[in-house]
C-alpha cells in the first residue's frame, strides 16, 4: 500500500537547515496497524505529512496505492488525498459550531454528495464509533474520547485507503486513550491500513508493529509479537 525509498527532508531557516529525515524506508501493506515512535522533534509529524501529502520530501521515493507521488499539481495531490487518505490529530479539529453529524458529513460535501446521503452516511459511521446517541451535541457537550471519536467517524466516512493519526491519544487520559486505540484496533481487524504517530510506548504496543525513528532514521522496525516473545526470553 505503502512503499517509501530513501526519503530525505531538510527545514531552511534563513541561513540554517535542519535534516530532519536521513534516508527513511519502509513498506506499509494493506491492513497492517503500524506506530510510530520516537522522542519529540525526531521527524514522526515530518514524515506522517510527506506519507499524507500534506508536503513533499526533498529526495526519495514515495508511492501509495501504485501511484508515484511526485511533483503533483495541487489539483490531482488534492484528489488523491481526498481519496486515499484519512487524518486524525491529537486536537481532534473538529468545527466547533457544527454538530457531530455536520462535523463527520462536512468532507463528503466537498465529495459533491447530496445532503440525504452525506447525513446518512455521517449517521452511520457515528454508529460505528459508538456515538449513535449524540450526533447532534456539540463538540463543546463532548469529552474529550467523544471529540476524538466524532474525528475518527468524520476520517472513516470518506472511505479512505489508509488512516494516518498523528498522537491520537495525545490530548486523552489513560483510560480514554486505551479506549481510542481499543476503536482503532477494532477498524484495522476490519481491514483498515492504518499509521500512528505516538511517542507513547504502551499505545505504540496496542499496534502490531513498531517503528521507531531517531536522529532521522529508522533505528528499529518490529512486531510488536515479536517484541514481546523477546521480553520474555
Ligand atoms: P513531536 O513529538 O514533538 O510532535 P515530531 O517527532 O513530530 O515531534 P517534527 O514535528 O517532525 O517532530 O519535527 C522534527 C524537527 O523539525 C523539529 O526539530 C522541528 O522543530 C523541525 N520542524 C518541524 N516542522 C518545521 C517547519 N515547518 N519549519 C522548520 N522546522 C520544522
Ligand atoms: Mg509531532
Amino acid at each position: 500500500m505503502i512503499q517509501i525509498k530513501d526519503l530525505h527532508k531538510s527545514y531552511h531557516m534563513g541561513s540554517n537547515s535542519l535534516h530532519v529525515l536521513k534516508g527513511i524506508n519502509f513498506d506499509v501493506k494493506e491492513g497492517e496497524l503500524v506506530s510510530i515512535m520516537g522522542s519529540s522533534g525526531s521527524g514522526k509529524s515530518t514524515l506522517l505529512n510527506i506519507l499524507g501529502m500534506l508536503d513533499e520530501a526533498d529526495e526519495g521515493s514515495y508511492v501509495l496505492d501504485n501511484v508515484p507521488i511526485k511533483n503533483l499539481n495541487e489539483k490531482v495531490a488534492a484528489k488523491y488525498r481526498n481519496e486515499f487518505l484519512g487524518f486524525i490529530f491529537q486536537s481532534f479539529n473538529l468545527i466547533n459550531y457544527k454538530t457531530a453529524v455536520d462535523n463527520v458529513a462536512l468532507p463528503m460535501y466537498y465529495k459533491g454528495m447530496s445532503r440525504k446521503e452525506r447525513v446518512e452516511k455521517a449517521h452511520h459511521y457515528l454508529e460505528k464509533v459508538g456515538l449513535a446517541d449524540w450526533s447532534h451535541h456539540l463538540p463543546s457537550e463532548l469529552s474529550g474520547g467523544q471529540k476524538q471519536r466524532v474525528a475518527i467517524a468524520r476520517a472513516l466516512a470518506s472511505e479512505p485507503k489508509v488512516l494516518l493519526a498523528d498522537e491520537p491519544t495525545g490530548a486523552l487520559d489513560s483510560k480514554t486513550s486505551y479506549e481510542v486505540m481499543d476503536l482503532i484496533q477494532g477498524i484495522n481487524d476490519e481491514g483498515k491500513t492504518i499509521l500512528v504517530v505516538t511517542h507513547e510506548d504502551d499505545i505504540a504496543q496496542m499496534t502490531k508493529r513498531i517503528v521507531n525513528l531517531k536522529d532521522g532514521i529508522i533505528i528499529d522496525d518490529s512486531l510488536v509479537e515479536q517484541v514481546r516473545a523477546q521480553q520474555y526470553v
